[in-house]
């Protein structure tokens, strides 16, 4: 029996994942339940799968059901954690996944800011702890399961594939049009919200290029990315003899989360089976076709090197949250990272960056990305 912790437990990734431990019961027990700010959720949950230790974030009332983060913090690093499921949306999450595998947990990473900001030092600790890091971002999984199956000698490149967001075909000639609700209309997938608006702007695929840089350790040419509208094929990795394994499913986060709690066996994902003869047209175009700049930020970030991963992804964190809240328009998504990272390689970024100067860059970026829009 697994012992699993769950960091972000009532959004998207943390409900499905505790559908995947219902249909797996038998193997997995939950050992502890975190959750930002929906209380009751929470609490439901915790009543429903029998968890005692449950935390609340942002908690105000003084109620000694909730246990606080340092307790999660001794929880981990006790032997009642096998698994850490990260699905703490934004670089909020950071702090946990660092303790995790520290702990020498397997931990399973959903959300890909903390991936993007501090990537060279989780991965760095992993190597040192032996704690297995399984994205369960569903191209990084794909990603992920089909390099278990080759030598890494034999590869050429990744295909990370992109659903085009709900933009892909629709003539777009003012980015400011866009309402907060065109971008959460998302063809494909069922996600959070932060995540729909990144696929919207692309930055999504941005962040992604730069997530997977660090997971399996890549250089930039050799991440390429491939508009695929229909997410059946959910990236891909093409070897020396060119020839290219994929995989291929329903898109549904539940295979995600089932390949990371059972990898490397095999277990019930609720997933409905792929049919291929409903899905007979499988198409591919060229990210070229969509006119947004997020693809080239992520090249120029990991050109940069350094710092410039944790400060573009610092500027879209702030960018999409007033975006959200309707404060500023969609393509000033565009305008404030491409501002914040020209102020940031005038002051140029340090080439191996520590933990300490990571966070602290983000604080910065965070700052100069609230300055401009508020100069706006
Ligand atoms: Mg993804």
């Amino acid at each position: 029996m697994k012992k699993v912790l769950i960091l972000g437990s009532t959004g998207s990734v943390g409900q499905s994942t505790l559908e995947v431990i219902k249909a797996n019961n038998k193997d997995f027990s939950i050992s502890g339940l975190v959750a930002k700010s929906n209380k009751k959720l929470l609490l439901e949950q915790a009543n429903k799968f029998n968890v005692k230790k449950i935390c609340l974030i942002n908690n105000d009332s003084k109620n000694d059901i909730f246990v606080s983060e340092s307790e999660i913090e001794d929880l981990i690093f006790s032997d009642q954690v096998d698994i850490v499921v990260a699905a703490i949306s934004g670089i909020a999450g950071l702090k946990t996944i660092l303790s995790s595998i520290k702990a020498g947990k397997r931990i399973l990473i959903a959300n890909k800011e903390p991936l993007v900001a501090a990537g060279q030092i989780l991965m760095k600790e992993a190597k040192k702890s032996n704690s297995e890091i399984i994205p369960i971002d569903s191209e990084h999984c794909a990603i992920h399961q089909c390099l278990k199956n080759i030598e890494r000698e034999d590869l050429n490149r990744i295909i990370i594939t992109c659903s085009g967001g709900p933009f892909l075909r629709k003539k777009i000639t003012n980015f400011n049009k866009i309402t907060v609700e065109d971008a959460l209309n998302h063809p494909v997938w069922k996600m959070g919200t932060k995540n729909l608006i990144d696929s919207a702007s692309l930055m999504n695929k941005a962040l992604e290029i730069i997530e997977a840089k660090w997971l399996f350790d890549l250089k930039s040419e050799q991440i390429d990315v491939i508009i695929h509208p229909q997410s059946i094929i959910h990236s891909m990795v093409e070897t020396k003899d060119n020839s290219i394994l994929s995989v291929m499913s329903e898109p549904d986060m539940k295979i995600c989360i089932a390949y990371g709690l059972g990898f490397p066996r095999k277990i019930k994902s609720l997933s409905k089976p792929l049919s291929l003869i409903e899905n007979n047209l499988l198409e591919f175009i060229n990210i070229d076709q969509i006119d947004f700049p997020s693809i080239k930020f992520a090249r120029d970030a990991l050109i940069s090197g350094g710092l410039m991963p944790t400060v573009l992804n610092a500027a879209n964190e702030i960018a999409v949250k007033k975006f959200i809240n309707n404060e500023i328009k969609f393509d000033l998504i565009f305008d404030t990272i491409k501002h914040v990272m020209e102020k940031f390689d005038k002051e140029n970024s340090k080439i191996d960056p520590s933990l300490e100067q990571i966070l602290e860059a983000n604080e910065k970026a965070r700052l100069f990305s609230l300055n401009y829009i508020k100069k706006i």
